[in-house]
């Protein structure tokens, strides 16, 4: 296994801003974590390409204890798991703010170690306004593509 999809298996992100996961070249189905035979055909025959970024929380918790310090100045901390557009379940990260099936945007961000995760936003303007800011004080930066 090549050094990148190690690394694309270890986050389960490749390194680029645009929301790409992978989609098998026999069903269409989009796959999400990446593996590398198609959850749905067992085809090998798996291609990553953008898709759409859009999805609705299904469900969420809120952390109240963390060892990790960057967390821990931030808490409570909301994680959620997404129902995407394009079909699979991701958990992510949950910005300020967000309900439980509200319409959210996926982003690939990174955090003050490197580490490579999903956060899911508000789709409003005032959402997206708010995000910059957020991102700089909780110390992530978006991914850009
Ligand atoms: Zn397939």
């Amino acid at each position: 296994m090549s050094a990148s999809m190690t690394a694309v298996f270890r986050t389960g992100l490749p390194a680029t801003g645009a929301l790409t996961l992978q989609r098998c070249g026999r069903c269409r189905h989009v796959n999400y974590p990446p593996r590398e035979l198609c959850g749905h055909c067992l085809a090998d025959d798996l291609q990553w390409q953008p898709v759409a970024d859009g999805g609705v929380v299904q469900s969420l918790t809120r952390l109240s204890y963390s060892l990790e310090p960057a967390y821990a100045e931030h808490l409570p901390w909301a994680i959620a798991s997404i129902r995407l557009d394009c079909g699979p379940i991701a958990l992510a990260h949950l910005a300020p703010g967000i309900a439980c099936h509200a319409r959210v945007a996926l982003r690939a961000i990174q955090d003050r170690a490197g580490n490579r995760m999903l956060l899911a936003t508000g789709i409003d303007t005032e959402a997206q306004r708010l995000l910059a800011g957020w991102l700089q004080s909780v110390g992530f930066k978006e991914i850009q593509a």
